[in-house]
Protein backbone atom coordinates (compact mmCIF):
# COMPACT_ATOMS: atom_id res chain seq x y z
CA UNK A 1 0.00 0.00 0.00
CA UNK A 2 2.75 2.55 1.28
CA UNK A 3 5.03 4.37 -1.53
CA UNK A 4 7.80 6.35 -1.41
CA UNK A 5 6.77 9.85 -2.51
CA UNK A 6 4.25 10.21 -0.29
CA UNK A 7 6.25 13.17 2.05
CA UNK A 8 8.65 15.49 -0.28
CA UNK A 9 12.14 15.56 0.73
CA UNK A 10 11.91 19.28 1.27
CA UNK A 11 9.88 21.30 3.70
CA UNK A 12 7.80 22.89 0.67
CA UNK A 13 4.71 23.14 2.09
CA UNK A 14 3.78 25.97 4.34
CA UNK A 15 0.79 26.65 6.20
CA UNK A 16 -0.35 30.17 7.26
CA UNK A 17 -2.58 31.09 10.01
CA UNK A 18 -3.51 34.78 11.41
CA UNK A 19 -2.87 34.96 15.44
CA UNK A 20 -6.73 35.40 17.15
CA UNK A 21 -7.41 37.07 13.64
CA UNK A 22 -11.27 38.57 14.35
CA UNK A 23 -9.84 39.80 17.70
CA UNK A 24 -6.40 41.03 16.30
CA UNK A 25 -8.06 42.75 13.31
CA UNK A 26 -10.54 44.71 15.99
CA UNK A 27 -7.46 45.31 18.42
CA UNK A 28 -6.07 47.02 15.30
CA UNK A 29 -8.90 49.06 14.49
CA UNK A 30 -9.80 49.99 17.85
CA UNK A 31 -6.82 51.41 19.62
CA UNK A 32 -8.49 51.65 22.80
CA UNK A 33 -8.94 47.38 23.17
CA UNK A 34 -5.01 46.87 22.95
CA UNK A 35 -3.84 44.90 25.19
CA UNK A 36 -7.01 44.27 26.10
CA UNK A 37 -9.33 41.16 26.29
CA UNK A 38 -11.27 40.86 23.18
CA UNK A 39 -13.90 38.30 22.46
CA UNK A 40 -15.47 38.37 18.75
CA UNK A 41 -18.74 36.13 18.17
CA UNK A 42 -22.71 36.01 18.54
CA UNK A 43 -24.01 37.84 21.33
CA UNK A 44 -27.33 36.65 21.93
CA UNK A 45 -28.60 34.02 23.67
CA UNK A 46 -27.40 30.97 22.04
CA UNK A 47 -24.06 32.85 20.92
CA UNK A 48 -20.67 31.03 20.53
CA UNK A 49 -16.99 32.66 20.80
CA UNK A 50 -15.94 32.72 17.09
CA UNK A 51 -12.02 34.38 18.48
CA UNK A 52 -10.93 35.58 21.53
CA UNK A 53 -8.09 37.64 21.67
CA UNK A 54 -4.98 35.93 23.94
CA UNK A 55 -5.40 38.35 26.57
CA UNK A 56 -8.92 36.92 26.85
CA UNK A 57 -8.10 33.34 26.72
CA UNK A 58 -5.58 33.63 29.88
CA UNK A 59 -9.19 33.68 31.20
CA UNK A 60 -9.75 29.76 29.88
CA UNK A 61 -12.42 32.22 26.65
CA UNK A 62 -11.79 29.99 23.61
CA UNK A 63 -13.44 29.50 20.10
CA UNK A 64 -16.93 27.94 20.02
CA UNK A 65 -16.86 28.46 23.78
CA UNK A 66 -21.04 29.47 24.50
CA UNK A 67 -20.76 33.46 24.85
CA UNK A 68 -22.29 33.08 28.27
CA UNK A 69 -19.74 30.67 29.40
CA UNK A 70 -16.89 33.53 28.12
CA UNK A 71 -19.00 36.21 29.49
CA UNK A 72 -18.77 34.73 32.88
CA UNK A 73 -15.32 33.93 33.02
CA UNK A 74 -13.86 37.33 31.33
CA UNK A 75 -16.69 39.62 32.56
CA UNK A 76 -14.54 42.91 31.78
CA UNK A 77 -13.79 41.90 28.10
CA UNK A 78 -15.04 44.38 25.27
CA UNK A 79 -17.94 41.44 23.76
CA UNK A 80 -18.04 42.38 19.90
CA UNK A 81 -20.09 40.97 17.00
CA UNK A 82 -18.60 40.08 13.87
CA UNK A 83 -17.31 42.81 10.79
CA UNK A 84 -16.83 40.42 8.29
CA UNK A 85 -16.19 42.99 5.46
CA UNK A 86 -13.26 44.22 8.10
CA UNK A 87 -11.92 40.89 8.26
CA UNK A 88 -12.30 39.82 4.35
CA UNK A 89 -10.49 43.34 2.90
CA UNK A 90 -7.53 41.95 5.21
CA UNK A 91 -7.63 38.90 3.70
CA UNK A 92 -7.49 40.16 0.57
CA UNK A 93 -3.91 41.75 1.43
CA UNK A 94 -2.98 38.45 3.28
CA UNK A 95 -4.03 36.16 0.58
CA UNK A 96 -2.36 38.51 -1.88
CA UNK A 97 0.90 37.85 -0.53
CA UNK A 98 0.82 34.64 -0.22
CA UNK A 99 0.29 34.72 -4.39
CA UNK A 100 3.55 36.51 -4.76
CA UNK A 101 5.31 33.19 -3.14
CA UNK A 102 2.94 30.68 -5.67
CA UNK A 103 0.03 30.31 -7.51
CA UNK A 104 -0.55 26.98 -5.62
CA UNK A 105 -2.40 29.06 -2.85
CA UNK A 106 -5.08 26.98 -1.03
CA UNK A 107 -7.23 28.83 1.43
CA UNK A 108 -8.80 27.19 4.00
CA UNK A 109 -10.52 30.46 5.29
CA UNK A 110 -10.42 33.78 5.50
CA UNK A 111 -7.26 33.88 8.07
CA UNK A 112 -5.54 30.48 6.81
CA UNK A 113 -3.83 29.25 3.81
CA UNK A 114 -1.69 26.48 2.20
CA UNK A 115 1.04 27.02 0.09
CA UNK A 116 3.78 25.33 -2.35
CA UNK A 117 6.32 26.87 -2.75
CA UNK A 118 7.24 24.45 -5.03
CA UNK A 119 5.35 25.88 -7.58
CA UNK A 120 6.22 29.30 -7.36
CA UNK A 121 8.81 31.33 -8.39
CA UNK A 122 11.68 30.14 -6.15
CA UNK A 123 10.39 25.98 -6.92
CA UNK A 124 13.59 26.08 -9.14
CA UNK A 125 16.08 27.05 -7.22
CA UNK A 126 14.31 24.50 -4.42
CA UNK A 127 14.89 21.61 -6.62
CA UNK A 128 18.43 22.11 -7.32
CA UNK A 129 19.77 23.11 -3.54
CA UNK A 130 20.81 20.48 -0.89
CA UNK A 131 18.31 20.21 2.30
CA UNK A 132 20.32 22.55 4.67
CA UNK A 133 20.18 25.63 1.56
CA UNK A 134 16.20 24.60 1.20
CA UNK A 135 15.88 25.08 4.18
CA UNK A 136 17.55 28.12 5.25
CA UNK A 137 15.35 29.33 1.85
CA UNK A 138 11.98 28.30 3.13
CA UNK A 139 12.80 29.77 6.33
CA UNK A 140 13.76 33.01 5.01
CA UNK A 141 10.48 33.38 2.68
CA UNK A 142 8.21 32.42 5.44
CA UNK A 143 9.82 35.18 7.64
CA UNK A 144 9.62 37.37 5.09
CA UNK A 145 6.12 36.91 4.42
CA UNK A 146 5.40 37.10 8.40
CA UNK A 147 7.44 40.64 8.58
CA UNK A 148 5.31 41.80 5.01
CA UNK A 149 1.97 40.50 6.84
CA UNK A 150 2.61 42.63 9.43
CA UNK A 151 3.77 45.28 7.80
CA UNK A 152 0.80 45.85 5.49
CA UNK A 153 -1.80 44.83 8.04
CA UNK A 154 -0.08 45.62 11.50
CA UNK A 155 -1.20 41.90 12.36
CA UNK A 156 0.82 38.76 13.09
CA UNK A 157 0.75 35.32 11.86
CA UNK A 158 2.33 32.06 12.66
CA UNK A 159 3.77 30.27 9.76
CA UNK A 160 4.74 26.22 9.55
CA UNK A 161 6.58 24.70 6.68
CA UNK A 162 7.27 21.24 6.54
CA UNK A 163 6.82 18.58 3.61
CA UNK A 164 3.25 17.75 3.59
CA UNK A 165 -0.16 19.64 4.15
CA UNK A 166 -0.64 17.26 7.52
CA UNK A 167 2.59 18.52 8.86
CA UNK A 168 2.51 22.15 7.70
CA UNK A 169 -0.55 23.12 10.00
CA UNK A 170 0.86 20.77 12.81
CA UNK A 171 3.86 23.41 12.65
CA UNK A 172 1.87 26.36 12.14
CA UNK A 173 -0.06 25.32 15.52
CA UNK A 174 3.39 24.80 16.95
CA UNK A 175 4.61 28.35 15.90
CA UNK A 176 1.79 30.08 17.83
CA UNK A 177 1.75 32.96 18.33
CA UNK A 178 3.75 34.90 16.10
CA UNK A 179 5.93 32.46 15.21
CA UNK A 180 7.68 30.09 12.53
CA UNK A 181 8.04 26.20 12.62
CA UNK A 182 9.84 24.18 10.18
CA UNK A 183 9.79 20.39 10.68
CA UNK A 184 12.07 18.53 8.73
CA UNK A 185 11.68 15.85 6.97
CA UNK A 186 12.13 12.41 8.35
CA UNK A 187 10.84 13.96 11.60
CA UNK A 188 6.81 13.40 11.32
CA UNK A 189 6.88 10.41 13.57
CA UNK A 190 8.71 11.94 16.12
CA UNK A 191 6.66 15.23 15.84
CA UNK A 192 3.50 13.33 15.64
CA UNK A 193 3.72 10.49 18.42
CA UNK A 194 3.38 12.04 21.66
CA UNK A 195 0.43 14.02 19.86
CA UNK A 196 -3.45 13.05 21.09
CA UNK A 197 -5.18 11.57 18.02
CA UNK A 198 -7.52 14.78 18.09
CA UNK A 199 -4.27 16.47 16.23
CA UNK A 200 -4.76 14.01 12.93
CA UNK A 201 -7.06 15.89 10.52
CA UNK A 202 -10.32 13.32 10.29
CA UNK A 203 -10.32 12.37 13.99
CA UNK A 204 -13.08 13.77 15.54
CA UNK A 205 -14.76 13.61 19.10
CA UNK A 206 -16.86 10.32 17.50
CA UNK A 207 -13.52 8.45 16.48
CA UNK A 208 -11.78 9.50 19.42
CA UNK A 209 -14.17 7.69 21.43
CA UNK A 210 -14.18 4.23 19.18
CA UNK A 211 -10.31 4.93 19.52
CA UNK A 212 -9.92 5.42 23.13
CA UNK A 213 -11.86 2.90 24.49
CA UNK A 214 -9.61 0.46 21.77
CA UNK A 215 -7.30 2.01 24.39
CA UNK A 216 -5.86 4.42 21.45
CA UNK A 217 -4.92 7.80 22.93
CA UNK A 218 -1.60 9.16 21.09
CA UNK A 219 -0.85 8.88 17.45
CA UNK A 220 2.21 6.59 18.53
CA UNK A 221 -0.50 4.48 19.43
CA UNK A 222 -2.20 4.40 16.49
CA UNK A 223 1.01 4.11 14.49
CA UNK A 224 1.65 0.83 16.45
CA UNK A 225 -1.53 -0.29 16.49
CA UNK A 226 -0.61 -0.75 12.75
CA UNK A 227 -3.44 -0.66 9.48
CA UNK A 228 -5.10 -4.07 9.98
CA UNK A 229 -6.78 -2.82 13.45
CA UNK A 230 -7.77 0.41 12.47
CA UNK A 231 -9.60 -0.94 9.75
CA UNK A 232 -11.24 -3.21 12.14
CA UNK A 233 -12.12 0.02 14.15
CA UNK A 234 -12.87 2.44 11.61
CA UNK A 235 -14.05 0.91 8.59
CA UNK A 236 -11.68 0.21 5.58
CA UNK A 237 -11.18 4.20 3.96
CA UNK A 238 -11.11 5.88 7.32
CA UNK A 239 -8.77 3.08 9.00
CA UNK A 240 -6.21 3.34 6.34
CA UNK A 241 -6.26 7.19 6.16
CA UNK A 242 -6.07 7.49 9.81
CA UNK A 243 -3.75 4.91 9.99
CA UNK A 244 -1.41 6.66 6.98
CA UNK A 245 -1.55 10.10 8.72
CA UNK A 246 -0.08 8.36 12.36
CA UNK A 247 3.01 7.54 10.71
CA UNK A 248 3.06 10.81 9.11
CA UNK A 249 2.54 10.06 5.32
CA UNK A 250 0.34 12.80 3.68
CA UNK A 251 0.12 13.20 0.53
CA UNK A 252 -2.61 15.24 -0.43
CA UNK A 253 -1.49 18.35 -2.68
CA UNK A 254 -2.13 21.75 -2.57
CA UNK A 255 -5.21 22.49 -4.94
CA UNK A 256 -5.15 26.15 -5.42
CA UNK A 257 -8.92 26.15 -7.23
CA UNK A 258 -11.83 23.79 -6.97
CA UNK A 259 -14.98 23.88 -9.00
CA UNK A 260 -18.53 23.11 -8.64
CA UNK A 261 -18.59 25.62 -5.66
CA UNK A 262 -22.19 26.18 -4.08
CA UNK A 263 -23.54 27.07 -0.79
CA UNK A 264 -26.88 25.31 -0.17
CA UNK A 265 -28.96 24.65 2.65
CA UNK A 266 -31.81 21.85 3.01
CA UNK A 267 -34.34 20.28 5.07
CA UNK A 268 -36.04 16.88 5.76
CA UNK A 269 -39.50 17.15 6.52
CA UNK A 270 -40.81 14.79 9.57
CA UNK A 271 -44.41 14.63 7.50
CA UNK A 272 -44.29 15.08 3.59
CA UNK A 273 -46.17 18.44 2.47
CA UNK A 274 -48.64 17.61 0.63
CA UNK A 275 -49.62 21.73 0.06
CA UNK A 276 -48.25 24.22 -2.46
CA UNK A 277 -48.36 27.38 -0.18
CA UNK A 278 -46.76 25.63 2.75
CA UNK A 279 -43.52 24.59 0.47
CA UNK A 280 -43.28 27.84 -0.48
CA UNK A 281 -43.11 28.93 2.80
CA UNK A 282 -40.65 26.22 3.49
CA UNK A 283 -38.64 27.45 0.25
CA UNK A 284 -38.46 31.40 2.09
CA UNK A 285 -37.43 29.78 4.92
CA UNK A 286 -34.21 27.89 3.22
CA UNK A 287 -33.67 31.27 1.12
CA UNK A 288 -33.14 33.24 3.57
CA UNK A 289 -30.80 30.82 5.65
CA UNK A 290 -29.15 30.29 2.27
CA UNK A 291 -28.59 33.55 1.79
CA UNK A 292 -27.06 34.23 5.00
CA UNK A 293 -24.42 31.91 4.14
CA UNK A 294 -23.86 33.26 1.07
CA UNK A 295 -23.32 36.24 3.13
CA UNK A 296 -21.18 35.54 5.91
CA UNK A 297 -18.89 33.90 3.61
CA UNK A 298 -18.63 37.15 1.31
CA UNK A 299 -19.94 35.26 -1.56
CA UNK A 300 -22.14 36.15 -4.28
CA UNK A 301 -23.36 33.15 -7.18
CA UNK A 302 -25.44 33.72 -10.11
CA UNK A 303 -27.24 30.17 -10.38
CA UNK A 304 -30.22 29.11 -8.28
CA UNK A 305 -30.83 25.70 -7.58
CA UNK A 306 -34.09 24.23 -6.28
CA UNK A 307 -33.81 20.50 -4.99
CA UNK A 308 -37.14 18.30 -3.81
CA UNK A 309 -37.17 14.81 -2.68
CA UNK A 310 -40.41 13.60 -2.99
CA UNK A 311 -42.90 11.20 -1.32
CA UNK A 312 -41.26 7.83 -3.73
CA UNK A 313 -37.62 8.97 -3.22
CA UNK A 314 -37.34 10.23 -6.55
CA UNK A 315 -35.17 13.74 -6.26
CA UNK A 316 -35.10 16.19 -8.66
CA UNK A 317 -32.98 19.36 -8.99
CA UNK A 318 -34.15 22.54 -10.96
CA UNK A 319 -31.90 25.75 -11.51
CA UNK A 320 -32.19 28.90 -12.89
CA UNK A 321 -28.85 31.06 -14.00
CA UNK A 322 -29.43 34.70 -13.66
CA UNK A 323 -27.82 37.30 -15.32
CA UNK A 324 -24.90 38.17 -13.12
CA UNK A 325 -24.02 37.21 -9.29
CA UNK A 326 -26.31 38.00 -6.40
CA UNK A 327 -26.39 37.63 -2.30
CA UNK A 328 -30.10 39.63 -2.72
CA UNK A 329 -32.46 37.47 -0.69
CA UNK A 330 -35.63 38.77 -2.40
CA UNK A 331 -33.77 37.81 -5.77
CA UNK A 332 -32.94 34.54 -4.21
CA UNK A 333 -36.52 34.30 -3.13
CA UNK A 334 -37.88 34.54 -5.71
CA UNK A 335 -36.17 32.68 -7.96
CA UNK A 336 -36.22 29.60 -5.59
CA UNK A 337 -40.02 29.88 -5.76
CA UNK A 338 -40.68 30.20 -9.27
CA UNK A 339 -38.49 26.62 -9.18
CA UNK A 340 -40.65 25.73 -6.66
CA UNK A 341 -43.72 26.37 -8.52
CA UNK A 342 -43.10 24.53 -11.37
CA UNK A 343 -42.42 21.09 -9.46
CA UNK A 344 -45.18 17.91 -9.37
CA UNK A 345 -45.79 17.95 -5.44
CA UNK A 346 -48.44 15.45 -6.04
CA UNK A 347 -48.19 12.97 -3.41
CA UNK A 348 -45.91 15.01 -1.03
CA UNK A 349 -42.29 16.81 -0.49
CA UNK A 350 -40.35 14.92 1.82
CA UNK A 351 -37.70 17.46 1.36
CA UNK A 352 -36.61 20.60 0.02
CA UNK A 353 -32.95 22.57 -0.46
CA UNK A 354 -32.04 25.77 -2.00
CA UNK A 355 -28.71 26.22 -3.22
CA UNK A 356 -26.32 29.45 -4.72
CA UNK A 357 -23.73 27.52 -7.01
CA UNK A 358 -21.26 29.41 -9.62
CA UNK A 359 -19.40 30.98 -6.80
CA UNK A 360 -15.74 30.98 -7.01
CA UNK A 361 -12.57 30.39 -4.18
CA UNK A 362 -13.30 28.23 -1.23
CA UNK A 363 -14.66 24.97 -1.09
CA UNK A 364 -18.56 24.12 -0.22
CA UNK A 365 -17.46 22.32 3.86
CA UNK A 366 -15.64 25.26 4.32
CA UNK A 367 -18.13 27.49 3.53
CA UNK A 368 -20.44 25.91 5.73
CA UNK A 369 -18.34 25.60 8.82
CA UNK A 370 -18.11 29.43 8.13
CA UNK A 371 -21.57 30.03 8.09
CA UNK A 372 -22.40 28.19 10.72
CA UNK A 373 -20.46 30.24 12.96
CA UNK A 374 -21.44 33.28 11.79
CA UNK A 375 -25.40 32.35 12.26
CA UNK A 376 -24.62 31.78 15.29
CA UNK A 377 -23.03 35.61 15.44
CA UNK A 378 -26.04 36.76 13.83
CA UNK A 379 -28.22 35.41 16.12
CA UNK A 380 -29.44 38.40 18.25
CA UNK A 381 -31.03 39.09 14.88
CA UNK A 382 -34.77 38.66 14.17
CA UNK A 383 -33.84 36.45 11.15
CA UNK A 384 -36.10 33.55 10.36
CA UNK A 385 -34.56 29.91 11.47
CA UNK A 386 -35.22 26.54 10.47
CA UNK A 387 -37.50 26.20 13.59
CA UNK A 388 -39.91 29.24 12.69
CA UNK A 389 -42.24 27.77 9.84
CA UNK A 390 -44.13 31.16 9.30
CA UNK A 391 -43.39 33.27 6.63
CA UNK A 392 -40.01 35.29 6.24
CA UNK A 393 -40.56 38.71 7.77
CA UNK A 394 -38.70 41.63 6.70
CA UNK A 395 -35.72 43.34 9.03
CA UNK A 396 -37.75 46.13 11.09
CA UNK A 397 -36.87 49.36 10.46
CA UNK A 398 -35.60 50.18 13.51
CA UNK A 399 -31.75 50.45 13.65
CA UNK A 400 -29.31 48.10 15.50
CA UNK A 401 -26.65 48.93 17.00
CA UNK A 402 -23.91 46.00 17.45
CA UNK A 403 -21.38 46.17 19.70
CA UNK A 404 -18.25 46.85 17.37
CA UNK A 405 -19.91 48.08 14.32
CA UNK A 406 -18.07 51.01 12.52
CA UNK A 407 -20.30 54.53 12.32
CA UNK A 408 -20.00 57.66 11.21
CA UNK A 409 -20.75 61.03 12.70
CA UNK A 410 -21.60 64.29 11.21
CA UNK A 411 -19.51 66.23 13.79
CA UNK A 412 -17.40 64.11 15.65
CA UNK A 413 -16.46 61.79 12.31
CA UNK A 414 -15.28 58.10 12.21
CA UNK A 415 -15.65 55.69 15.29
CA UNK A 416 -17.41 52.44 16.80
CA UNK A 417 -20.20 51.06 18.14
CA UNK A 418 -19.14 50.56 21.86
CA UNK A 419 -23.14 49.34 23.22
CA UNK A 420 -26.35 50.42 22.82
CA UNK A 421 -29.62 50.07 25.33
CA UNK A 422 -33.08 52.18 26.09
CA UNK A 423 -32.90 54.33 23.47
CA UNK A 424 -29.40 55.71 23.34
CA UNK A 425 -26.08 54.41 22.12
CA UNK A 426 -22.39 54.73 22.84
CA UNK A 427 -19.70 55.36 20.16
CA UNK A 428 -16.18 56.08 20.88
CA UNK A 429 -14.17 57.86 18.14
CA UNK A 430 -11.06 56.38 17.37
CA UNK A 431 -9.55 55.32 14.29
CA UNK A 432 -7.44 52.70 13.78
CA UNK A 433 -4.21 55.10 13.01
CA UNK A 434 -5.65 57.15 15.97
CA UNK A 435 -5.04 57.19 19.98
CA UNK A 436 -7.71 55.93 21.92
CA UNK A 437 -10.45 57.81 21.81
CA UNK A 438 -13.11 59.73 23.26
CA UNK A 439 -16.98 57.76 24.22
CA UNK A 440 -20.05 59.77 23.36
CA UNK A 441 -23.72 58.78 23.69
CA UNK A 442 -26.51 59.48 21.52
CA UNK A 443 -30.14 58.88 21.05
CA UNK A 444 -30.09 55.69 18.25
CA UNK A 445 -31.96 57.51 15.90
CA UNK A 446 -29.69 60.18 16.03
CA UNK A 447 -29.91 61.48 12.22
CA UNK A 448 -26.11 62.35 12.15
CA UNK A 449 -25.36 59.18 13.21
CA UNK A 450 -24.81 56.60 10.40
CA UNK A 451 -23.47 52.97 9.89
CA UNK A 452 -19.58 53.36 7.93
CA UNK A 453 -17.61 50.78 6.24
CA UNK A 454 -14.39 49.79 8.27
CA UNK A 455 -11.30 51.80 7.98
CA UNK A 456 -8.11 50.21 6.57
CA UNK A 457 -5.87 48.88 9.26
CA UNK A 458 -2.73 50.79 7.71
CA UNK A 459 -3.22 54.17 6.34
CA UNK A 460 -1.29 54.12 3.06
CA UNK A 461 -2.87 50.50 2.62
CA UNK A 462 -5.12 51.73 -0.44
CA UNK A 463 -1.32 52.33 -2.32
CA UNK A 464 0.37 48.85 -2.46
CA UNK A 465 -0.90 46.21 -5.20
CA UNK A 466 -3.28 44.00 -2.97
CA UNK A 467 -4.61 46.98 -1.54
CA UNK A 468 -7.55 48.29 -3.86
CA UNK A 469 -10.03 46.63 -1.07
CA UNK A 470 -9.26 49.65 0.82
CA UNK A 471 -10.34 52.42 -2.22
CA UNK A 472 -13.72 52.21 -0.93
CA UNK A 473 -15.49 52.06 -3.89
CA UNK A 474 -16.58 48.38 -4.06
CA UNK A 475 -13.66 46.05 -5.11
CA UNK A 476 -14.88 44.09 -8.17
CA UNK A 477 -17.37 45.87 -9.08
CA UNK A 478 -20.42 43.83 -9.75
CA UNK A 479 -21.87 45.09 -7.13
CA UNK A 480 -23.30 48.83 -6.55
CA UNK A 481 -20.81 50.38 -4.09
CA UNK A 482 -23.78 52.45 -2.35
CA UNK A 483 -24.80 49.22 -0.68
CA UNK A 484 -21.97 48.14 0.75
CA UNK A 485 -22.62 48.72 4.79
CA UNK A 486 -20.41 48.41 8.36
CA UNK A 487 -21.75 45.68 9.81
CA UNK A 488 -21.92 42.38 11.50
CA UNK A 489 -21.68 40.84 8.41
CA UNK A 490 -24.71 38.53 7.84
CA UNK A 491 -28.37 38.76 8.96
CA UNK A 492 -30.47 41.75 7.87
CA UNK A 493 -28.93 44.58 7.43
CA UNK A 494 -25.28 43.97 6.48
CA UNK A 495 -23.82 44.24 2.81
CA UNK A 496 -20.44 42.61 1.60
CA UNK A 497 -20.12 45.64 -0.93
CA UNK A 498 -17.88 43.72 -3.11
CA UNK A 499 -19.38 40.77 -4.47
CA UNK A 500 -17.90 40.04 -7.83
CA UNK A 501 -16.67 36.66 -8.82
CA UNK A 502 -13.06 36.44 -7.95
CA UNK A 503 -12.91 38.47 -4.95
CA UNK A 504 -11.68 36.31 -1.69
CA UNK A 505 -13.68 36.12 1.22
CA UNK A 506 -14.97 33.12 3.17
CA UNK A 507 -15.04 33.90 7.16
CA UNK A 508 -13.52 31.65 9.75
CA UNK A 509 -12.59 31.95 13.13
CA UNK A 510 -9.09 31.98 13.69
CA UNK A 511 -6.67 30.50 16.60
MG1 LIG B 1 -6.06 31.91 12.72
Amino acid sequence: MRHDRQVRSLPSIIHLDMDAFFAAVEQAAKPSLRGKPVIVGGLGGRGVVSTASYEARRFGVHSAMPMAQARRLCPNAAFLAGRFEAYRQVSEIVMGLLRELSPLVQPLSLDEAFVDLEAGPYGPVLAEADLATAERLVVALAEDLRADIERRTGLTASVGAAGSKLMAKIASEQAKPDGLVLIEPGEERAVLGPMPVRALPGIGPATEQVLRRAGLNTVADLAEAGEAELVQLLGRSHGVGVHQMSIGLDDRPVVADQDAKSVSVEDTFEVDLADRERVLREVDVLAARCVRRLRAAGRSGRTVVLKVRRFDFSTLTRSETLRGPTDDEAVITETARRLASQVDITGGVRLLGVGVSQLADYTQEDLFAQAEREEAAAEQHPAPTGEDHGPVEEEAVVRHWLPGQDVHHDEFGPGWVQGSGVGRVTVRFETPWSGPGRVRTFAVDDPALEPARPLPLRRDAGRGEHGDAWAGDGGAGDAPAGDARAGDGGAGDARAGDGGPEDGGAAEPGE
